[in-house]
């Protein structure tokens, strides 16, 4: 079950210096290294869920800026909650619809775009809220670097399979693809596990991921 509206949510995420206010992100395109006060690349995870994986990163590679985009408050209170362990000033939160992601980002601002075990969206007229989707690659399109990298993993197959074809329509192509990520010693070095990456391939489904370097 997910909690979408736990009381006081909206006001713990409206204080919480960690995250871009709502009402300011018209503004943040092109701006995104003076909100974190240095050049360092930009690394952004789209339905970031808690936040675990961005955490790890962070604390981790302090020398690179990190910012989640999460739609739902109650969602984004966790990633919140878990800053009171580590203060991160590389990592920042948006509660948004991605939808509206290459309004918030500025051409070719963004250095990786992580997609990690975004919802499936099962029926064919919801193709297109799908964050693989051609649609979507069209706004990251726009935001990523020339020579910027697209990341994306998941245990869905028909969802992976789907992304796949939709990157040649875009004019995208992945360098590398995997169908068992967990069992490729190569590409597991450096792999941070995110919530439902560990979830999921604990009860012994493979993880699928696919690389593009543009
Ligand atoms: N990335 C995390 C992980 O791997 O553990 C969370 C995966 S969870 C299945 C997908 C998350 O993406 C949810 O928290 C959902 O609210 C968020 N999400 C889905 N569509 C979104 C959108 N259009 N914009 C922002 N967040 C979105």
């Amino acid at each position: 079950m997910r909690l979408r509206n736990i009381t006081g949510s909206r006001e713990v995420i409206a204080e919480s210096p960690y995250v871009v206010p709502e009402d300011t992100l018209e503004s943040c395109p092109g701006t995104w290294h003076e909100i974190f006060g240095n050049d360092h690349p930009i690394h952004i995870e789209i339905g970031m869920g808690k936040g675990r994986f961005l955490h790890t990163l962070a604390k981790s590679n302090p020398q690179i800026n990190y910012v989640g985009i999460e739609k739902y408050s109650s969602v984004l209170l966790r990633a919140i909650q878990k800053m009171e362990e580590d203060e991160l000033p590389n990592l920042k939160f948006i509660r948004m619809d991605a939808e509206d992601i290459d309004k918030v980002f500025g051409k070719g601002e963004v250095d990786r775009i992580y997609l990690n075990f975004s919802d499936p969206w099962p029926k064919d007229r919801h193709a297109k809220r799908r964050l693989p989707s051609r649609q979507f690659l069209a706004r990251y399109n726009v935001i990523l670097k020339k020579e910027g990298t697209l990341e994306f993993k998941t245990d869905n197959r028909p969802l992976f399979d789907f992304a796949v074809e939709e990157l040649e329509p875009a004019g995208w192509q992945a360098k590398v693809i995997t169908y068992d990520l967990h069992s490729d010693a190569s590409l597991m070095e450096g792999n941070v596990m995110t919530e439902y990456e560990e979830k999921f391939s604990s009860i012994g489904n493979p993880i699928c991921k696919y690389i593009i370097f543009r």
